[in-house]
Formats: C-alpha cells, structure tokens, sequence
C-alpha cells in the first residue's frame, strides 16, 4: 500500500503552514515512511528550484534602468531621425535651388553654407546630447 501523506501533510510541511505539534507528528511519520520520505525528497527540490528562480528574477530597480535606458534610446534615435530628416530637408533643398539657379557659383554657396549648417547642427546635437547623457545618467551614481 503507497502512502498518500505527502500530499496534503507534505504539501503543508514545505510551505511552512504546519503547527509545531502537527510538524512533530508528520516528521515522526517520515522517519517510518519510505514514500512520504522519497516523494517530500524530491517536493523539497523542486521547492528548492522554485525559490532559486524566485532570487534569481530582476528587482525593480533593474527594470527602472532598463526603461531609462530604452527611453533614453528612444529619445536618442527620435532625435537622430529628425536630424536626418533635417539634413535630408536641406540637402533638397539646396538641390532645388541648384536646379532653378541660374549659375554653378550659387550652388556652391548654397551647398557649402548647407554643409556648415548641417555640421553646426550635428555638434550641437552630440553636444547636447553628451551633457543630457552626464546629468540624467542612473549609472553614474553606482559604484561598480
Ligand atoms: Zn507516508
């Protein structure tokens, strides 16, 4: 005959939801019982697994870190689309007026000035971006 203990008495014992008396008891029938003692062995593992896992999961705060790093991603890439978009508004633009200019000269002005402006535009934009970076970042704080 198998014993069947195990599953509500042993079930109680590994949650920790047995009485000191009925603890006593059920431990007393353990030490008799060859299946309540293999079945509780292998529940006690997979308890065991169970709250490894749990400790293994990541805390709140690396979720916060790992948002902030994904807005801040975002707002990174946001920010570099608009400033290819910007770049591609004054590269058509500066082809536009080549095409109704009247000389080869004016596009050169008018490319080199586009340059210059796009150039003024990307350091300003890293620029800002590297200070945005230092001040917001959660990392600097955290000692490694
Ligand atoms: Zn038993």
């Amino acid at each position: 005959m198998v014993c069947t203990r195990f599953q509500s008495d042993g079930m109680k014992l590994l949650d920790g939801e047995m009485t000191g008396e009925e603890k006593t008891l059920y431990e007393d029938h353990i030490r008799e019982c060859e299946d309540c003692r293999r079945e509780l062995e292998d529940l006690g593992l997979l308890v065991e697994w169970t709250n490894q896992l749990r400790l293994k999961l990541p805390d709140d705060s690396f979720w916060e870190a790992y948002w902030d790093g994904f807005y801040r991603k975002a707002e990174r890439g946001t920010g570099f689309i608009l400033l290819m978009a910007g770049i591609a508004g004054l590269c058509l633009f500066a082809i536009a007026k080549a095409v109704t200019s009247p000389g080869f000269l004016t596009f050169t002005g008018i490319t080199i000035t586009v340059a210059l402006a796009g150039l003024l535009v990307v350091f300003i934009s890293v620029a800002r971006e590297r200070y945005h970076e230092r001040k917001y970042d959660p990392y600097r704080k955290v000692k490694r």
